[in-house]
């Protein structure tokens, strides 16, 4: 298949991003020191950032992944979701960490977060590459953030359009 071309806009340079994500993985490792700790990754987008993430722990880590697929357009999530692949460690008693790429109206979140806190983890915690927020539609507290981006579309780092992108190193803007 051919590769899209589109016109993109650098966002944040990988350099930063490989920054920023060993801040949140010293931040992570002090607030569970002693601990094991579950990384859940949210298929597709956060495979990059999760491998680098867990790559930087300072405790001892397990992963797992779930996939989740929401109905409607690729560009907005319309809060109906369903789970196409479930997580497959006991998640009870566990400190879990929930690795997702963007966080956008939370729809998508605020869905797994529910789901998860019925599988009774003993912390239950969100960790997201980028942040949204002025198109939240769901309350949701995300405990350590990477980036706010305020708006805009992007690829890179383990994000697609179409499937296309997501080894680029850095995050770029994708102009539509
Ligand atoms: P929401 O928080 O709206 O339920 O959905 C968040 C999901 O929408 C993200 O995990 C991601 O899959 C997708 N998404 C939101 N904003 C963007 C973006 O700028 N670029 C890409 N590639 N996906 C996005």
């Amino acid at each position: 298949m051919q590769a899209l071309e589109h016109n993109l806009t650098p966002v944040l340079a990988p350099e930063q991003i490989q920054a920023r994500v060993a801040e949140l993985a010293a931040e992570i490792s002090r607030d569970f020191q002693g601990r094991e700790v579950v990384l859940l990754g949210i298929l597709k987008g956060a495979f990059i950032f999760m491998s680098d993430l867990a790559r930087r722990m300072e405790v001892p880590v397990k992963v797992d992944f779930v996939r989740l697929a929401s109905y409607g357009d690729s560009s907005q999530s319309s809060g109906q979701i369903v789970m196409t692949k479930a997580h497959e460690l006991d998640l009870a008693g566990r400190t879990v960490v929930v690795v997702e790429d963007i966080v956008d109206t939370g729809l998508t979140l605020n869905w797994l977060m529910d789901h998860l806190r019925r599988q009774a983890p003993q912390d239950l915690k969100i960790c997201a590459l980028i942040d949204k927020p002025e198109r939240r539609e769901a309350q949701i507290e995300v405990d350590y953030v990477g980036f706010q981006i305020p708006r805009g579309f992007l690829v890179g780092y383990g994000l697609d359009y179409n499937e296309c992108y997501r080894c680029l190193p850095g995050i770029y803007e994708v102009n539509l």
